[in-house]
Parts: structure tokens; C-alpha cells; sequence
């Protein structure tokens, strides 16, 4: 049976999250933060983070944006193969949210047209990054991001041999955020992406971000390469801010998918302290 959505129903769902996102930080960044707080042994690092802290505390109490850098939207959608969206076009419908959230939310625009030529700014953050998924069902599953670009900056792919395993993506991982430094904003949650083609590492990598912290993979070996990687991480010393100490990273989250005999592509994307994504099912 098909069920009808309105394309006004996904405009009003984007903007609300959009919103939530810039104003909210996840209670699952907050608890990880409050952790970390406790875990943290430089003097510097504990006051950065109690800086975090009550930084997400204001933000939420008075609706306002967490971090001047309100960042591109990102979009994962999974569209029901029941659903059927009326009453408009569903990129414009995704579009209109973004630019009212960004409009009405006073939240900066930090969008150019082209990335090469003028660089003129949109003037609204549209258009956002849309990844769509066909699914079983009659709803519309949509998680947004409000993506960073001093973390997505400091990102980085590469195709690994198969012969490189997992010292190979253990390496290129470390070796992505030590080059990073302090540039990212860090804490940090890291995401990794794992096999099947560079453009799909990528999409598991940001893929990788929206999951909650505190959840590891549900395979055993690609949990326990995400706590390794945590600790190799947090031993590096960058700490708050980049200004030394324990806690460089609140999480690595690693997916997976199969891939080809001859290659082994991994991507690290790096989200920082404000990481912001909400989702809701229509
Ligand atoms: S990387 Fe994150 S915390 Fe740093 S300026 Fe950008 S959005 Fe803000």
C-alpha cells in the first residue's frame, strides 16, 4: 500500500532538525564529554573541556549556534519504497528546510556556488549534500548533518594494498590525525570507512559519524580495531583544543563493506567537539 508524504512535511522535518542540531549537541557527545572531563589529566585539557561543556549548555539554553562555523548540510535519507512524496520536489523541499532553518535560525552561510571559479556564497547554505537510499517500508528516514569544514578539511582517503590489512589502515589513520593537529577542533569523533570503492569508504566514513558514541560496531573485530584505534588516538598527546593531553578523540567509528580482490580504500573523516547531526522518521 503506497503512503502518501508531503513534500511540505520533509521542508518543515529539515528545518526542525537543522535547528536541533545547531543548537543541541547530542546527549551522547555530552555524556562522552563529561567522561572525558574526568578521564582528562592536563590542567589545560580540563578547562578546555569545561569550556566545551558550558559552551553546548548556553548554546541550547538560549537557541543560539553552538559554533560560528554552522557548517554544509549533509543528508542521509531513506526513502520507503511505499512512500510517494507529493505536493513538490523533494530536493527543493530538502532545500527550502536548509534555507529557512539557516534564514530563521540566524546561523551562518557558508556556501559557495562554485568551488573554483568566484566562490560567490549561496547566501541561504544551500544546496545541501543529499545521500539517498531506496529501503523496505512506507517512510522517510532522514539523519542530517551540520558538517565543519575545519574537521572536513583535515580529512583524508587513500588505496590501501590488500597486502597493507589492518596495520596499514591503523597506520593511515594515526598518521591523518597526528598531520591534522589542532586544526580540527578537537575532541574529536572520528569516522572510517572501509572497502568498497573510494566513494563509498567516504560515504561509510560520514556514515560512520551519526552513530551514537558509546555503540560500538556490532562485528567483534571491527569493535575492537575501534577501541585500538581510540587509545593509539589518545596517545598521541594532542588533548583539547590541540593544546595537549589526553583526549584527542571521544571516538572512532569504523564501517565496513565488501570490496574488491586487488584494493583496500579507506577513508578518515574527522568530525569535531560540535558534532551535530539529528534524524527523525516520517
Ligand atoms: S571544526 Fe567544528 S568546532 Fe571547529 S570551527 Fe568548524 S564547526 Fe566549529
Amino acid at each position: 500500500m503506497i503512503r502518501e508524504i508531503k513534500a511540505e512535511k520533509i521542508k518543515d522535518t529539515v528545518k526542525r532538525l537543522l535547528l536541533q542540531a545547531n543548537y543541541e549537541i547530542g546527549t551522547d557527545v555530552l555524556r562522552e564529554l563529561g567522561l572525558s572531563l574526568k578521564r582528562e589529566e592536563s590542567a589545560t585539557g580540563k578547562s578546555v573541556l569545561q569550556q566545551i561543556i558550558d559552551n553546548h549548555r548556553i548554546a541550547r539554553q538560549d537557541r543560539i549556534a553552538m559554533c560560528q562555523d554552522t557548517g554544509m548540510v549533509v543528508l542521509f535519507v531513506s526513502l520507503g519504497q511505499e512512500a510517494i512524496i507529493t505536493g513538490g520536489d523533494f530536493t527543493e523541499a530538502v532545500n527550502q528546510g536548509v534555507k529557512e532553518a539557516y534564514t530563521e535560525g540566524y546561523l551562518r552561510k557558508s556556501v559557495v556556488e562554485d568551488p573554483l571559479f568566484g566562490r560567490k556564497n549561496t547566501g541561504d547554505n544551500t544546496p545541501a549534500v543529499i545521500h539517498l537510499e531506496l529501503v523496505p517500508g512506507d517512510r522517510i528516514k532522514i539523519q542530517v548533518m551540520a558538517k565543519g569544514f575545519g574537521s572536513e578539511n583535515m580529512s583524508r582517503g587513500k588505496m590501501l594494498l590488500p597486502s597493507a590489512g589492518v596495520q596499514g589502515v591503523t597506520d593511515f589513520v594515526i598518521e591523518t590525525v597526528q598531520k591534522a593537529g589542532p586544526n580540527p577542533c578537537p575532541p574529536l569523533v572520528i569516522g572510517v570507512g572501509i572497502g568498497g570503492t573510494l566513494d563509498m569508504a567516504a560515504r561509510l566514513a560520514k556514515i560512520s559519524l551519526l552513530r551514537e558514541i558509546g555503540c560500538p560496531n556490532g562485528d567483534i573485530h571491527y569493535a575492537a580495531l575501534e577501541k585500538e584505534l581510540k587509545e593509539r588516538v589518545n596517545e598521541l598527546g594532542i588533548g583539547p583544543a590541540g593544546l595537549g593531553g589526553r583526549i584527542t578523540a571521544l571516538a572512532v567509528n569504523v564501517e565496513y563493506y565488501p570490496t574488491h580482490i586487488a584494493g583496500l580504500p579507506v577513508v578518515v573523516n574527522i568530525n569535531c567537539h560540535a558534532a551535530r547531526h539529528a534524524a527523525a522518521e516520517i
